[in-house]
């Protein structure tokens, strides 16, 4: 089966509805089912699900999409995953991408395995490796844990590149793993020189990778290999391989920052930590750690860098659902300073008190330190402190967390609730410039459904409705096109993200003659995504003669407006004229302006008499 063919059968065998009720508890309401949405926190159900198109949307957030992109949404999965993942309950097999098991991916495993075993008898058995051996020691280490975590030393000659050689590698495959530098035809210098090496072990005990850290003052102080064919660094963590089976033990783990950090808990007999690799915590990490652990104590440097990475990690831990909890070390210190003495009780003490995190910063939003801070810095605080409280999805977890904070702040629940729900609508807002449209709720059934209803619309509101109804149209009715083209009419939009959206349905319709919404929702832009689901979940199936007959009507309000911004401007120009005394020009633009409402009036009878 070929990729296309794993697309086509994940469409057909995988019911939107079934998939989405796994996560979200939906109920029938009319064509289609609603649900409380998993991606924002909400008390009225606004995340809807169509069966018969197949798609999602949220009329609160504007999430939207196909079944795939639900998978990749409610996973944190990129395309490729997400297509796996549902491949895989289908039992489909996927084309095989990468060359696994070739000769390529042998020999890179096979190189960095000769790789980590020189650098680690330059540390253990050269006289090269003393300094480094020493530096090691006096951090604490000890000679077992040295051996457990595999620790090395690149020395400062080019003894790398000899050791390949002789082995019969070619130095270009060590220099597509970052391990060698090509500075001329012949020769490959090492990337790491000087340099404290940890080997970076997948899940499956493979040396994929290595972090080198500047013995000197060279810089950077921490160097990563870069990603190969083997090795994504935003995909793994270091010490998994030592660390994965106590964690999951205890479904508990401790989150550091450094590679030294893990490796001083570990000694100290705290063999649950983990830490990303060098790069950021990625929503990957959170997601994989959300297989082996609930909770995590994050134990960052206690400095303000520190926080603030604590603060990004945290973010993306409560959006995979774990608990996150603050473990606070005194100021300049870090886990490796516990080695020496070793006091393993004061760290553990740490760990066990270390508070909720998101309690944590709604508490230090409200701790006065000192008379400096103003009320404006203190509100700031506590809104960000609160932020957090937007990303919980359970409601009984929110709601557990709202009851702490409002004891915490002295607020009422009421205010509290107001208060995320704004922050909320704040961040909707400042990641997608299309709105929160209540005109779009499900309930009326989306722009179909306006006609007959008394609400009262602001122009500007009216003409984003006549937009959406020619679009909906349009995508019902293909031969439409003709019309859209003819008049220009997307050049009358002034919703930009619909007049995009317009572009890409008409250039859809050109090559294949009709809209596949699911095809095209992939190739979309977030925002433009959203909008076609939603438009799609709002429209209702109809005739023919009624889709024509809505779509003159949205041309009609579109010609309207045009013609009296035209009017209005022609209108102004005559009065300059006539002020100034030139008939001559008054009399062209009287002339004009008859013309424009000739012009008007004709479009008008032309989208009547239809
Ligand atoms: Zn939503």
């Amino acid at each position: 089966m070929n990729y296309q063919q794993v697309l086509e059968t994940i469409k057909d065998r995988i019911d939107i509805v079934d998939l989405v009720s796994e996560r979200v508890p939906l109920k029938r309401r009319g064509r289609n089912f609603v649900g409380l949405c998993p991606f924002h926190v909400e008390k009225t159900p606004s995340f809807t699900v169509s069966p018969e198109k197949q798609m999602f949307y949220c009329f609160g957030c504007g999430a939207g999409g196909d079944a795939i992109t639900f998978w990749m949404k409610i996973e944190n999965l990129d395309f490729n995953d997400a297509v796996k993942d549902l491949a895989d309950r289908l039992g489909i097999e996927l084309p095989k991408k990468a060359p696994r098991g070739s000769s390529k991916w042998e020999t890179y495993h096979a190189i960095n395995r000769a790789v980590k075993d020189y650098f680690r008898d330059v540390l253990l058995e050269n006289q090269r490796g003393k300094t480094a051996l020493a530096y090691l020691k006096k951090r604490g280490l000890s000679q077992e844990t040295i051996r457990t975590f595999e620790l090395g030393f690149a020395p400062g000659n080019y003894g790398l590149s000899e050791y390949l050689e002789k082995r019969g590698y070619d130095p270009q495959d060590a220099t597509a793993l970052g391990l060698l530098k090509k500075v001329s035809e012949k020769t490959f210098v090492p990337v790491f020189r000087n340099r404290i090496i940890f080997p970076i072990i997948d899940e499956r005990g493979r040396t994929v990778g290595f972090g080198g850290r500047a013995l000197g003052d060279a810089q950077p102080k921490y160097l990563n290999t870069p990603d190969s064919m083997i090795f994504q660094k935003g995909k793994l963590f270091y010490g998994e391989v030592q660390t994965k089976r106590e964690i999951a033990r205890g479904r508990k783990a401790v989150l550091v920052e450094g590679y030294l950090d893990l490796i001083s808990l570990y000694q100290l007999g705290i063999k649950n930590g983990i830490a990303a690799l060098g790069t950021a915590f990625t929503d990957f990490h959170a997601k994989r750690l959300k297989r082996w652990a609930d909770q995590v104590v994050m134990l960052f440097d206690g400095d303000p860098a520190g926080y603030k990475a604590s603060s990004r990690a945290l973010e993306r831990l409560i959006r995979a659902g774990l608990l996150a909890y603050q473990g606070v070390l005194p100021e300049g210190k870090d886990p490796g300073d516990y080695l020496t003495p070793p006091d393993a009780e004061a760290l553990k003490e740490v760990i066990a008190t270390a508070e909720d995190a998101v309690l944590f910063r709604v508490r230090r939003s409200v701790e006065t330190e000192g008379e400096e801070k103003d009320i404006k810095d203190r509100e700031e605080r506590v809104k960000e402190g609160l932020g957090f409280l937007r990303l919980i999805r359970d409601p009984v977890r929110l709601d557990l967390y709202v009851k702490e904070a409002c004891e915490i702040l002295g607020l009422k629940r009421e205010i509290l609730y107001d208060i995320i729900e704004n922050s909320e609508r704040k961040y909707n807002s400042a990641h997608n410039d299309y709105p929160n449209r209540s005109g779009g709720n499900p309930r009326n059934g989306g722009p179909w459904a306006r006609k007959g209803t008394q609400r009262p619309y602001l122009p500007g509101k009216q003409m984003e409705d006549a937009e959406e109804v020619l679009l909906v149209s349009l995508m019902q009715c293909p031969e439409l096109s003709h019309e859209m083209k003819k008049g220009d009419v997307l050049g009358m939009f002034r919703n930009a993200a619909l007049r995009s959206l317009g572009k890409n349905l008409l250039s859809e319709i050109e090559t294949r003659g009709t809209v596949d919404a699911s095809r095209l929702t992939h190739q979309l832009g977030g925002e433009e995504q959203a909008l076609l689901s939603r438009l799609l979940i709002g429209a209702h199936q109809m005739r023919e003669d009624q889709i024509r007959k809505a779509f003159s009507d949205g041309l009609r309000i579109l010609y309207q407006r045009n013609y009296k911004e035209e009017i209005s401007k022609l209108d102004a120009e005559i009065r300059e004229t006539e002020k100034s005394g030139n008939f001559e020009q008054t009399i062209a633009l009287l002339k004009r302006r008859e013309a424009v409402k000739k012009n008007y009036q004709n479009l008008i009878q032309h989208h009547k008499s239809r």
